[in-house]
Formats: structure tokens, sequence, C-alpha cells
């Protein structure tokens, strides 16, 4: 039920008339597709979606849904599962025509407007031979992503996203339009990197970008379930043998074609195809089941798992952290649960979960109190994205998958090995845990940093959907 009246209605499309924004109610055509979003678990009835063109239409509608005390929420890409960017019955600012990009090649920076995805960065980057440090999968949103930290393959070399963002402007919860960076209001850009959805709306990055002309090696491999010890033999060495421009992603899902989970190996190497053999020849060697792999340019190597990361069903992201190096009997008891998860369920097995080996040398150089973001540690992060249809299955697989990655928290993680890892980081992706942790799980010992900044920027608390900082 929509929590404006028609007369609300009728006032905001008037406050907006001389813009180029759309108000979309449900009796608009292209309302449906405004609130479709990655999971369809996050699609809600929104009262209205406003589609904005500038930070002075978001200025607009947040004095407008403050004043009259409707609940708002930020679309950027939508690929939240916890519904943090979909409202039921209140406003959604969407950001999806504020998509352009602007690439400076002498400046070597990249403008991005706040509701751009990461296949609009990687695109208009590669033509000047350049790339970002963006998302693997290119249609998740360069806003959601950013703001809480950001890992991609070029992380091993450069950092995480926020390490590469040089400023942000920014609609706070007054109305006002301010940028932030390190010398701009240099609290409020603290904030913003790891926590910048508590904060405001984000209605354009500027991040540094780097040389990218040549292609890289990359691509997916399956094997079969008989090779783990092999494979994760060679995980274990994966510490000596990477010097940056190098990430595995090892993990679990059942393609339609198998009766059983495959393993599923995604690998990177940004160098010439002879160095790329050699690193993965002890690999490649095992013999996959589908080998993928080759030299393909950098923006199309965020466009291999789109296939497996496709719009359309019920779903569920949750994180975890392991630590180098892995327990063969370990994995393989997680293969088991995994499997009996998809055997146990109807239509589960486009789930998948992997373990993400980015080097973390870059992020850990940057103090875990020098951003909000608080998960720099030696540590890996573990993804799981369930995936079903039967809405019924809502709790019990969030459940199963909760169990599952807590599971490989305390026996494989952080948790396990202890001591100096974990002083150094929380081991626990904001991005990938939206729903099924507390704030001070994600964000340690920042997070009273954290808590003094949202009463200064957001004294009422308006943006709360994402691990709401100042829980009542
Ligand atoms: P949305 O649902 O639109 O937004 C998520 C949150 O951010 C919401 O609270 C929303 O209000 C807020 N928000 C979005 N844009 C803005 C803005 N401009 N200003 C203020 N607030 C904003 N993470 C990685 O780090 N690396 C990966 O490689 C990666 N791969 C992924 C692949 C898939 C298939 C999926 C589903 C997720 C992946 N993630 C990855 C996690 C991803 O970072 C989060 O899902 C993130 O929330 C997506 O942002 P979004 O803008 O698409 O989502």
């Amino acid at each position: 039920m929509s929590l404006l009246s028609a007369s609300q209605n009728e006032e905001l499309k008037e406050l907006l008339r001389s813009t180029g924004a759309a108000v979309l109610t449900p009796d608009s055509a292209g309302y449906a597709d405004s609130i479709r979003r990655w999971s369809d678990t996050s699609e809600k009835k929104a009262g209205a979606v406003v589609q904005v063109t500038s930070a002075e239409d978001v200025s607009t509608v947040v004095k407008f849904a403050v004043a009259n005390k409707i609940p708002f929420v930020v679309h950027g890409g939508g690929h939240s599962t916890s519904g943090a960017s979909s409202t039921e019955g209140g406003i959604v600012i969407s950001l999806v025509k504020m998509r352009r990009v602007l690439v400076d090649p002498s400046a070597k920076t990249i403008t991005v407007e706040g509701g751009a995805i990461w296949e609009d960065v990687d695109e208009a980057a590669a033509k000047h031979g350049l790339a970002a440090v963006g998302g693997t999968v290119n249609h998740t949103g360069v806003g959601g992503l950013t703001l809480g930290g950001g890992y991609g393959w070029l992380t091993g070399r450069y950092g995480l996203t926020i390490d590469n963002l040089l400023s942000a402007k920014v609609v706070l919860a007054d109305g006002s339009i301010v940028t932030a960076s390190e010398t701009q209001n240099p609290d409020l850009f603290w904030a913003l990197r790891g926590a910048g959805q508590n904060f405001g709306v984000v209605t354009e990055f500027v991040f540094r970008a780097h040389e990218q002309k040549e292609p890289v090696y990359g691509g997916i491999l399956f094997f079969d379930s008989e090779k783990i010890a092999e494979i994760v033999a060679f995980l274990n060495r994966f510490e000596e043998t990477s010097n940056g421009d190098q990430g595995i992603f090892f993990g679990f899902t059942r393609p339609p074609f198998m009766d059983k989970p495959v393993i599923v190996v995604a690998v990177y190497y940004n160098g010439p195809q002879t160095d790329a053999d050699a690193f993965f020849k002890p690999l490649i060697s095992l013999g996959p089941l589908v080998d993928n792999t080759g030299m393909i340019a950098y923006e199309e190597l965020n466009t291999v798992f789109n296939g497996g990361a496709s719009y359309g069903g019920r779903k569920s992201f949750s994180g975890a952290n392991v630590v180098l190096p892995l327990d063969v009997d370990f994995v393989r008891e997680i293969y088991d649960d995994f499997t009996k998860v998809v055997q146990t369920y109807e239509n589960v097995g486009e789930s998948l979960l992997q373990f993400e080996f980015i080097p973390y040398k870059e992020v850990v150089k940057v103090p875990q109190d020098a951003t909000s973001c608080a998960n720099r540690g030696r540590y890996y992060n573990v993804a799981s994205a369930f995936r079903w249809y039967d809405p019924s299955l809502d709790r019990e697989m969030r459940k199963v998958q909760k169990a599952m990655m807590t599971k490989i928290q305390q026996r494989a993680g952080i948790a396990k090995h202890g001591t100096e890892a974990k002083e150094e980081g929380v081991g626990m992706y904001a991005n990938y845990s939206e729903t099924d942790t507390r704030a001070s799980e994600v964000f340690g010992a920042n997070l009273p940093r954290l808590q003094a900044l949202k009463k200064q920027y957001d004294p009422n608390n308006i943006f709360k959907k994402w691990h709401n900082l100042l829980p009542e």
C-alpha cells in the first residue's frame, strides 16, 4: 500500500516538473521494471519511484520525504539482497538515469554518476586503455559496491575500490549537496569509504584510473569434486606464488548438466599468456571438465560471471572469511554440506559458494582506521549467493546459508587462526553480509567514530536500511 496520498504524488511531480526526473506510481508505464531487483525477494511495491537526473533532484526528493515523514530508499544497481534499496509503500530515489561516465585520460581519473553499473565504467575506461578497481560482475552497481568497500580483480595490485576513490558528491539528510574528499569534509569522506550508504546519496564518484592496455588471462574452469585435494594444495601455495597480479575464486555450484555439485574455479592473471600458463599449470593439468580460460580484455573478464549471476529467482548473499592454508578435509566437509543443500531442496542448484583469493597485500597497507571499512586483514572473503524459487523456502534457505557461513568463519577463518589476523580486521565484508550481522561485527573498532559522525550528518537516522548504525 502506498504511503503517499494522491495529492502528495501530485506535489512531488510538481516540485520536479522542470527537471528531467520521472515520478512513477503503481499505475505508470515502466513501474514494474522500476521496482525489479537482482533478487526477487527485494522486489517491493514502492509508493513512488523517482528516477532522478541530478543532485538537485535528489535533494528535492530527500527534503520532500523528510518533511512529509515518508520513508525512502536509494536504488543504485539493485543487487543488495536485504531489501536495502526497495521499500513497501515509501519512495525509491532511483539513480538508474544517472549512469554517465567521464574519463580524463591525462589526469587518469574517472568521474561516474551515482547510478552507474560497472559495465558503464569498464567500457568507458577501456576506450582509453584504462581500468578502475571495480566489481567482478559488471552489472552490479558502482554505488553500493563502492560505499561498502569494493573488491575486484585489480584489488591485488591497487587495493579496494574505496582506496581509489578521490572524491564524492553527496546529498545529505538535510538535502544539502556537499563534496567529500581528503581535503573537503574529510570526516564525511572517511565515513563514506566503508559505510557510505548510511550517510547520504552519492550522485558522483571520482576514481583514480589505472593503465590497462593489455588483455588479461582469465575465465572459468569446472572440476569434478574428486580433484578437491589437488586444488586445495594449489591454493595453499597462493601466498608464495602470487605477486598481486593474480586471483582465484574457488567454490561450488551445480550446473544444469551435472547431477552433483562441481568445483568452480575462476582464474585471473594480469600479464602475458606464457606467464599465466606457467602460473596455472598445476591447476590446468588436473584436467578440468570445462575450460573457458584464455586471454581476454579486462572489461570482458568482468562479464564471465554474468551468466551464473543472472537476474531472477529468490536470493540471499552471505559472507565469511578464510585463512590459508585450507584444511582439505574441512573443504570436503563444506562440499558435502553444499551437496546436501542442493539435494534436499528443490531447484537450488544455481546457488554458489566461493572462496575469493585476491591478494590482500595492498588492502592491509591502508591502516584499519584510515577509512570506515574495517575488513582489512590477512585473510580472504568467502561469499555465498544462494538462489531458490519457492517463496516458502525464504527463511529456511537463509538459515541453512548462515549456518554454513558461520561454520566456515569459525573453523577456517580468523576466529580459528586468531591472533594477528583477527587484530587487523573484522573478517566480515559489509557488502556480503547485509542481513545477518550487527554493525559492530562489520565495523569493529571504527563503529564509535561512525556513530558520532552519524549523529552529526544524519541525526534523525534517515539512512538506516543498510547496517543500521544507530539501532533504537
Ligand atoms: P543496491 O541494492 O542498489 O544498493 C545497495 C545499498 O547501497 C543500498 O543500501 C542502497 O541504498 C545503497 N546505494 C546504492 N547506490 C548508492 C548511492 N549512489 N548513494 C548512496 N547509497 C547508495 N562486491 C564486491 O566488492 N566485489 C564484487 O566483485 C562483487 N560481486 C558481486 C556480484 C553479485 C552478483 C552480487 C549480487 C553482489 C556482488 N558484490 C560484490 C556485492 C555488492 O557490492 C553488493 O551487493 C552491493 O550492495 C551492490 O550495490 P548495488 O548498487 O548494485 O545495490
